[in-house]
C-alpha cells in the first residue's frame, strides 16, 4: 500500500522558521498565500510589476514585492505562475536571486520533467500538487478542512526537501485530507495522459462523434445533444460516486448489456494502440516540445482549434437546450464563484 501522510506525520517546524515567496496570486497562488499566512508562516507574494493582483493581495493583507526581491528575499520558493510562463520568469527574475539550500517549489512538474527549467543541484526541488482548484483549497481551509495533494522531490539537496514539502502540504491544509509521495515525472506523465486521453480530449471527441453520427443518420440535434451530451453528467455521477459496477447496477438491463457488448467495439484495439501512441508522445517529450512552440510562435493553430470547437453545431443546439434549463446555469455561477475557472 502507497503511504499516505495526515497532520499526524508533518512537522510543521520545518517551515515555521522559513521564509515563502509565493510567486503569482491566480487560481492556487491567492489560496496557498492566504493558507500559509494563516497557518502562520512568514510569506509573501512576488508579482510583476502593473499586475492587477497586487491590489487583491494587498487588500487580503499580505506583502507584495516584485518577482526578483520576493525571490531575492526567500529561502522557499513556489511557482505559481501558468506553466508556459513559469521558464522565462524563471530565468530572469529566480535564477539570478537562488542561495545554496534554498528550496524551490513548484505544484504540477511540467517544467521540471520536460526541462524548461533547469535549477542548479545546490537546492531542493520538490512538489505540493493540491488536488483541486485553487479556490477550493481555500475554501476548505477556511472551513477547517482541506484539498488532498502530491508532494514529490526532484532534487534533495539539503537533506530536508521532503520534510519541508509536507509541512508545506500541512500548512495549506492538505494533511487533512491526505497527502500522497509521487515523482514529478509519474504526476506529470498521469496528469497529461488523463485529460489528453479520457478526462478532456477522449470524452468531448466521444461525445461529438456520437452527436454528429446521429444526426448525419437523419435523429433530430435534439435528441442527439440529450443522448450523447447532457446524460453524460448523469452517468458519470453514478460512476463518481459507486464505482462502474454501481453505475451498471443503476441502469437498465438493456443499457448494461449494450454496454458490455458494444463498449469494447468502440474503444478497442486501434484506440487503445493510439491511446499507447500519445503516452509515447507524452513521455518522449514530443507534446511537450509542440506545446512549447505553439506557445512561442503566437498560439495560432491552438487559437483556430478552438474557434472551430465553438462553431460546431452541438454548441448552438446545446446553447438553445440548456437556456430552458436555468438550473444548470445556476451550477455553473456556483463553479465559477468557487474554482474562479476550471481545471488548468
Ligand atoms: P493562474 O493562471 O490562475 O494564475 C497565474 C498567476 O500568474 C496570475 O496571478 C497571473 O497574473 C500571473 N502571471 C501570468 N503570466 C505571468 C507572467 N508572464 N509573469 C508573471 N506573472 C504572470 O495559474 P494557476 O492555475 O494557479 O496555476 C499555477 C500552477 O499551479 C501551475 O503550475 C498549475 O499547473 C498548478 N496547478 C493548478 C491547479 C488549478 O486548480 N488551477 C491545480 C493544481 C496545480
Ligand atoms: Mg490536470
Amino acid at each position: 500500500m502507497p503511504t499516505l501522510y495526515y497532520e499526524k506525520d508533518a512537522d510543521r517546524s520545518l517551515i515555521n522558521d522559513r521564509k515563502v515567496a509565493i510567486i503569482g496570486y491566480g487560481s492556487q497562488g491567492h489560496a496557498h498565500a492566504l493558507n500559509l499566512r494563516d497557518s502562520g508562516i512568514d510569506v509573501r507574494v512576488g508579482l510583476r510589476a502593473g499586475s492587477s493582483s497586487r491590489s487583491k493581495a494587498e487588500a487580503a493583507g499580505l506583502r507584495v514585492l516584485d518577482i526578483a526581491d520576493a525571490a531575492k528575499e526567500a529561502d522557499a520558493i513556489m511557482l505559481l505562475l501558468p506553466d508556459t510562463d513559469q521558464a522565462d520568469v524563471y530565468e530572469r527574475d529566480i535564477a539570478p536571486n537562488l542561495k545554496d539550500g534554498d528550496a524551490l517549489l513548484f505544484a504540477h512538474g511540467f517544467n521540471i520533467r520536460y526541462k524548461s527549467i533547469v535549477p542548479p543541484t545546490t537546492v531542493d526541488v520538490a512538489m505540493i500538487a493540491p488536488k483541486g482548484p485553487g479556490h477550493l483549497v481555500r475554501r476548505t481551509y477556511v472551513e477547517g478542512g482541506g484539498v488532498p495533494a502530491l508532494i514529490a522531490v526532484e532534487n534533495d539537496a539539503t537533506g530536508g526537501a521532503k520534510g519541508l514539502a509536507l509541512a508545506y502540504a500541512d500548512a495549506i491544509g492538505a494533511t487533512r485530507a491526505g497527502v500522497l509521495e509521487t515523482t514529478f515525472t509519474e504526476e506529470t506523465e498521469t496528469d497529461l495522459f488523463g485529460e489528453q486521453v479520457v478526462l478532456c480530449g477522449g470524452l468531448t471527441a466521444l461525445i461529438t462523434a456520437g452527436f454528429e453520427t446521429l444526426v448525419a443518420a437523419g435523429y433530430q440535434p435534439e435528441s442527439a445533444y440529450f443522448e450523447c451530451l447532457h446524460e453524460t453528467k448523469l452517468i458519470v455521477d453514478l460512476m463518481y460516486e459507486q464505482g462502474i459496477a454501481g453505475m451498471r447496477f443503476s441502469i437498465s438491463s438493456t443499457a448494461e448489456y449494450g454496454d458490455l457488448t458494444r463498449g469494447p467495439r468502440i474503444i478497442n484495439d486501434a484506440v487503445r494502440a493510439e491511446m499507447r501512441k500519445v503516452l509515447d508522445e507524452i513521455q518522449d517529450g514530443r507534446f511537450a516540445t509542440e506545446w512549447i512552440n505553439e506557445n512561442k510562435t503566437g498560439l495560432k493553430n491552438y487559437r483556430e482549434l478552438q474557434e472551430k470547437g465553438r462553431e460546431h453545431p452541438i454548441e448552438k443546439i446545446g446553447a438553445q437546450l440548456r437556456s430552458m434549463m436555468p438550473f444548470i446555469s445556476r451550477g455553473r455561477e456556483r463553479l465559477e464563484d468557487i474554482s474562479g475557472g476550471l481545471e488548468s
